[in-house]
């Protein structure tokens, strides 16, 4: 059987649309930083698979007023979760890393795997960059000293029907599918419009991991679209796909920019997968806004 950790949050659901026969934990059903309920689950479950997605997760307000959490959460769950899933003989684990967790400047562009310990993360999300990369050297070692078939996905940033919507905790393209939503003539911004941004959408990760599930794939992987758009594209693409063209864009430079580009490449991916399409920025945003107004209307 197939145990998936984090099954309330984003990606769990994606994944729960098309993998509806495996099992979805979220906190309330066993708390993962507690390593006896850990241990029930597994004793309980007794999983082949396991898909460990469960993390503490939000943008850079929050990783910034609770970097402790960040660490500590991340690395107790996984650490409890890895260790529970060798004591159990679990023959696969696909854990989920993140592209903000790679160096905060490197030398090309789009970075590889193999740029992933090649300096340290950005300093705005240091604590949850080191956790995560905690979790990548955890997985390496189990792979090393006992051979397991066991790896991790590192997926750029995600939006999603089932995003959250707190300002502490949204993503940008979720924040901006709420802010065109709320705009009545102008849509503000800040900083200068011109990094660069890579988003998936939440189901397109979700059909990887159950590729990676279903054709008995071993590897790490990058997981992001080959497009990446500036701010103001970004934008742009959202207000057209919302059909709210009589926005005005307007950008406070006098807000900070945030990183410049943090985008990955995804071709060692894409040779292993057949005939795999992302979706599209406007078709993705049209979706999710679409199911975004239906709730709040
Ligand atoms: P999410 O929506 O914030 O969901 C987090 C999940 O973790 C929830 O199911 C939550 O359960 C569970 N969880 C948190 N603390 C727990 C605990 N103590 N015990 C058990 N479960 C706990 O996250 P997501 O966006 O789906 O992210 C899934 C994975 O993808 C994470 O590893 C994240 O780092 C990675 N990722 C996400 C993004 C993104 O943009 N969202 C981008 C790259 C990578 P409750 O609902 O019960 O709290």
């Amino acid at each position: 059987m197939i145990l998936v950790t984090g099954g309330s949050g984003l990606v769990g659901k994606h994944l729960k649309d098309i993998m509806p026969d495996a099992v979805y934990i979220s906190s309330k059903d066993f708390d993962l930083m507690d390593i006896d309920r850990v241990d029930a689950m597994m004793d309980f479950f007794k999983p082949k698979v396991v898909v460990h997605l469960a993390a503490r997760v939000g943008n850079l307000i929050d990783n910034m007023a609770y970097p402790v959490d960040y660490l500590e959460q991340n690395v107790m769950m996984s650490s409890n979760v890895l260790q529970k899933c060798h004591e159990y003989k679990v023959e696969r684990v696909i854990s989920m890393l993140s592209t903000c967790i790679y160096p905060d400047v490197v030398k090309n562009y789009p970075m590889t795997e193999k740029d992933l310990f090649n300096g340290p993360p950005p300093p705005t999300n240091f604590s949850y960059g080191i956790a995560k990369r905690c979790i990548a050297t955890h997985i390496d070692s189990y792979v090393k000293q006992y051979d397991k078939k066991w790896c991790y996905l590192i997926p750029c940033n995600l939006y999603g029907e089932y995003d959250k919507y707190e300002e502490h905790l949204s993503h940008f393209v979720s924040a901006l599918i709420k802010k065109i939503h709320e705009s009545k003539d102008v849509l503000e911004l800040w900083g200068t419009g011109t990094p660069l941004r890579q988003y998936m959408y939440g189901g397109d990760l979700a059909r990887v991991i159950k590729y990676v599930i279903d054709n008995d794939i071993n590897d790490n992987f990058n997981v992001a679209p080959d497009y990446v758009y500036t701010i103001k594209e970004l934008a742009e693409i959202g207000i057209k796909a919302c059909g709210k063209e009589h926005l005005k864009l307007n950008f406070d430079e006098s807000k900070p920019d945030g990183q410049f580009r943090k985008d990955v490449d995804s071709s060692k991916l894409l040779s292993v997968l057949d005939d795999f399409e992302f979706t599209s920025l406007d078709v993705g945003i049209k979706k999710v806004y679409d199911n975004f107004s239906k709730r709040h209307n």
